[in-house]
Order: structure tokens, then C-alpha cells, then sequence
């Protein structure tokens, strides 16, 4: 295979480790014959979003190569893979997914194209939040909605359970810098930590008549049940076509609430919503769910720009 190094076997008792730690949540290839990379050689690890490659550099940072399938801005739930992927995916020791619906439609593909030393992770399959990670106030629809959709990570508790799983592939992967790993994650679960803690006081500005999210595409499941607020959406958790009735629904909603914003988010043709938002006489915000772009790059710059979108939008203070 051109392009892909020679590499040391990797030790029995590395396969039994890696299949400890990553059992039930990994689909190991042919472990026995996985390897670790030359040293000082970085890991090439490759993800189908921008957000899961993001997270996967904190936890990498210089020992790994992160690059993401679906590129920045595109709409995931439509995207389709080129065999520019294909020779990525090929190269990868690490193939990181989302799983739980979301990016279904690249295993196929990862699976005829990865090497045979590769590990693919689906990060967010069979992921529930430990007791000491449930969000202190629930909204009302909290139990209807829980783990509802796959977009998790838009939750930073989820977040950091996506970061300690990447953690561990990694470590599973390339044994020698496990040290390094473990390091990085715990400097970038701190940041997760006061993320959610910024979060949450950036949204005590909004007044709890006022806690509707209203989004293009019903992402928003894993943010609204951790910080109590009820959601609604044109298009459902796939994104997808918006019939008249959806917009009626909608505009009833925001006129009975009397909600003073609506949320369309970069990777969707927002026109529908600004109409609908037209319409009710109400305030159209950004939000972003699925993708980082220029003006957020990272998922930290995302999750604070979110947040004081909606607090901008919707505290007492808001027109
Ligand atoms: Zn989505």
C-alpha cells in the first residue's frame, strides 16, 4: 500500500489493552496487526466533522494529523463522500465518527477504505451521561427529549464524554504517548468544564417564559434539556424539506409565546425562517449546530458564540 509505512507489530498485550478499553464502543480491525507509528511520526487520524477533528486535536495536539471528511460549513445531513475521502480514510490509523444516526452513511465507505490497522470509533453509540453529569435543572420536556437526536455534543457534558472516549482511542491506538494524551484531554475537559459553567450563566439572562429555542433543524435536544430551555424546529433532526404546515406550526408557537427570536443556523438556506420570522415580526439570530466556520473555529468559540447569541436575543433586555 504506497503511501503507508512499514510499522513495528503491535504487543499482544497492547491488543488485549486496546480491546479493554474500547470494548463495545470500538470496531477494531484486525487488531493483532495494528502498530503504533515510528517515533516522533505523527498519527494521521481522520473524522467525518469538523467539530469531532476539533476535539480530537485538543486531545492529539502535536502528536497527531487531524483532518475532517465533511468540510467546514457543509451540510452534514446531505453531504457525500469523493474519493479524495477515500484515500484519507485509507490513510488513517483513526477514523472517528459520530454514530447515533448522524453520519451512518460513511461506514460503508470507511469500512471498504480504512487500512487494516486502523481503529474506527463512532463516539456518541450507546453514550449516556454519568449521574454526576445530568444537567441540574431539567427542562419541562426533559424526559420526552433525552439523548433524542444525535447531535450530543452540543451538550458540553456529552462533549466531554465524546474527548474522554477520543482520549482513549488514541491511547488505545499509539500506547507510547498515552501519556501525552491523557494530558492533553485533562487540560481540554477543563475548558469543557467552564464552558458549561459560562453557559449557563450567560443564559440566566433569559427569563424562563422567554426558554424557547427555536432552530431551523431540531439539533438542539442535548442543549435545551442541560440548560432548561423547551425547543422548537421548521425541519427535523436530519435537517430536510420544510412543508407550509411546519411554518404555520411554527409562527403559531412564536405569536402565543410571544418569543422575540428565532434562530437560523449558516449551513441551511435560512430564507424560509427569516419569511416565517418576517411574518411573526420577530428577530432572526445565528446558531450553530453541526459545523465550525471562520467566525467559529473551534467548538469552544462556537458554544460561547451560541450562547451569547441567545442571550443577546432573548434576556428582558433584547427589543
Ligand atoms: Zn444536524
Amino acid at each position: 500500500m504506497p503511501g503507508i509505512p512499514l510499522l513495528r507489530p503491535r504487543t499482544a498485550a497492547a491488543a488485549v489493552l486496546a480491546l479493554a478499553v474500547l470494548l463495545l464502543t470500538l470496531a477494531a480491525c484486525s487488531p493483532a496487526t495494528g502498530a503504533s507509528p515510528p517515533p516522533g511520526s505523527p498519527l494521521p487520524v481522520v473524522s467525518s466533522t469538523a467539530i469531532l477533528a476539533d476535539f480530537a486535536r485538543n486531545v492529539g495536539g502535536d502528536a497527531v494529523t487531524v483532518s475532517s471528511i465533511i468540510p467546514p460549513g457543509a451540510d452534514i445531513h446531505t453531504f457525500r463522500l469523493t474519493p479524495g475521502d477515500s484515500a484519507r480514510i485509507s490513510r488513517a490509523r483513526l477514523i472517528l465518527t459520530n454514530g447515533a444516526g448522524l453520519d451512518d452513511f460513511l461506514d460503508a465507505a470507511i469500512a471498504s477504505a480504512r487500512n487494516h490497522g486502523s481503529v474506527s470509533l463512532a463516539v456518541a453509540n450507546g453514550l449516556a451521561l454519568p449521574v454526576d453529569r445530568q444537567p441540574v435543572a431539567s427542562s419541562q420536556h426533559a424526559d420526552e427529549d433525552h439523548g433524542d437526536g444525535p447531535h450530543l455534543w452540543l451538550d458540553p457534558a456529552y462533549a466531554m464524554l465524546y474527548v474522554e472516549r477520543i482520549r482513549d482511542a488514541l491511547a488505545a491506538v499509539d500506547p507510547p504517548r498515552a501519556a501525552v494524551y491523557e494530558r492533553n484531554a485533562a487540560s481540554y475537559l477543563r475548558h469543557l468544564r467552564d464552558l458549561d459553567e459560562d453557559i449557563a450563566r450567560a443564559l440566566s439572562a433569559v427569563p424562563a417564559q422567554r426558554r424557547v429555542l427555536i432552530t431551523f433543524h431540531d439539533a438542539f435536544a442535548a442543549f435545551t434539556d442541560r440548560y432548561a430551555f423547551e425547543r422548537q424546529a421548521l425541519a427535523g433532526v436530519q435537517g430536510g424539506d420544510i412543508t407550509p404546515q411546519d411554518v404555520v406550526r411554527l409562527l403559531a408557537s412564536v405569536r402565543r409565546r410571544g418569543i422575540p427570536a428565532v434562530f437560523a443556523e449558516p449551513q441551511f438556506d435560512e430564507k424560509i425562517l427569516r419569511q416565517a420570522a418576517a411574518e411573526a415580526g420577530v428577530a432572526v439570530g445565528v446558531i450553530r449546530s453541526d459545523t465550525l466556520d471562520a467566525q467559529t473555529p473551534t467548538y469552544l468559540a462556537m458554544m460561547r458564540a451560541n450562547a451569547a447569541s441567545i442571550a443577546a436575543l432573548l434576556s428582558e433586555r433584547a427589543p
